[in-house]
């Protein structure tokens, strides 16, 4: 079966699909109300942060392919917000909806091998790498590449899981075993100076609409600040960010928000000093400073990317300097501080349980530099 739905903008009134519920979800949702659209939330998890403000609901596994096409069916366009989704799953909901970004975007993300050979192919460097299945692969990958290497799952890694770094002294073959078989790859050090992203979007007409490049702390592998513009970057340097976006969208003819991960090395400024890390296809935590501190945020930016509607401005808010902090397990108990805090915007995801290492919510400030 082909998706017969008719092609073009969504109109308000219509309902955007969502796979995935988790704060991303919830946050695109808030941006559809916005714009008179609903949404439509599928996940399997009943206490999904996105379902509180959600139109409709759908409570099933990834893997039922009656509840995707039905889900599919009912609405007007379906995206999602997160990148591990079964290729069988995302079949099944192209065929029924138009699925925005289009399946092989998905396809070469979620997989950081297909994810580095594409990045590569488009003569953009990333880590150095290997892939390995065996132990075998393991001990060739460590003589090619030297310690220390980190040795990641090409798939389903997140916020520091499914990686380890291997070290002198280190037995690798006893940190891949831990990995139970998963496939995965070895990659090169990379001796970064900053971790940088660049959150853009391109339309269904090709447009393209990049947010001022940003630099990420991470604490416990989970990204803890994000300051903007990128304290020291060199203009230079920003636009060949900017620039490795545009061409990785423009290649996997990209429709919606994505993210790309740079790791900034030591050399002269401008492209030289950039290797890609990793590409989200989706909205982008290092992205949630948008929602105050850009004309149009990265949600509603996913919004109109998706509907087929021209993009908005992601110019920054009065040129101001914008800092993004992230309230991780416990530290959401700051909440009652940070209301009272003038200039302090406050996001919780109503999460009900604060585990260490749950993202429970973040906050954004706004900085008037002191020399503007
Ligand atoms: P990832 O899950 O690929 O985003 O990696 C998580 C974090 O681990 C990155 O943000 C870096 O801080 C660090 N890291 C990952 N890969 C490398 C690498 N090849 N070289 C140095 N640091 C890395």
């Amino acid at each position: 079966m082909t998706n017969s739905k008719k092609a073009g903008p969504v109109r308000p009134g219509g309902t955007i699909g969502i796979l995935g519920g988790g704060q991303l979800g919830r946050m695109i949702a808030l941006a559809a109300a916005n714009y008179g659209l609903k949404v439509h939330v599928y996940a399997p998890d009943a206490d999904s942060p996105a379902f509180d403000v959600a139109a409709a609901k759908t409570v099933a596994p990834y893997e039922d392919p009656q509840a995707l096409a039905a889900f599919a069916d009912s609405v007007d366009v379906v995206t999602y917000e997160f990148e591990n989704i079964p290729h069988a799953t995302a079949e099944i909901l192209a065929q029924h909806a138009t699925l925005h970004p289009n399946p092989r975007a998905l396809l070469t993300t979620q997989d950081r091998l297909a994810e580095k050979r594409f990045v590569n192919g488009l003569g953009i460097p990333t880590a150095p790498f290997q892939a390995v299945d065996t132990a075998e692969d393991l001990a060739d990958a460590l003589d090619a590449l030297g310690r220390p290497a980190v040795l990641k799952t090409r798939r389903f890694g997140y916020d520091g899981k499914g990686q380890r770094m291997i070290r002198d002294g280190d037995d690798a073959a006893a940190l891949l075993a831990e990995f139970g078989g998963a496939p995965c790859i070895l990659e090169g050090f990379v001796p970064f100076e900053r971790e940088i992203s660049v959150v853009a979007a391109r339309g269904t007409d090709g447009a393209f609409a990049a947010y001022d490049p940003c630099a990420n702390e991470h604490a416990d592998h989970i990204l803890a600040l994000t300051r903007v513009p990128a304290p020291g970057l060199a203009r230079a340097t920003s636009d060949a960010a900017i620039a490795i976006a545009k061409k990785i969208a423009e290649a996997l003819d990209y429709v919606g928000v994505l993210a790309v991960e740079l790791f900034e090395v030591a050399g002269p400024a401008g492209a030289a000093r950039l290797v890609v890390n990793e590409i989200a296809p989706r909205v982008h935590n290092s992205g949630h400073w948008t929602i105050e501190g850009a004309t149009t945020s990265q949600f509603a930016q996913s919004v109109r990317a998706v509907c087929g509607w021209p993009l908005g401005d992601a110019s920054r808010v009065g040129g101001l300097d914008v800092e993004m902090r992230n309230l991780i397990g416990d530290t959401v108990d700051d909440w009652p501080k940070i209301l009272a805090e003038p200039g302090a915007h406050l996001h919780l995801y109503g999460k009900g349980d604060a585990r260490p290492g749950r993202k429970m919510g973040h906050v954004t400030r706004l900085i008037r530099r002191r020399d503007s």
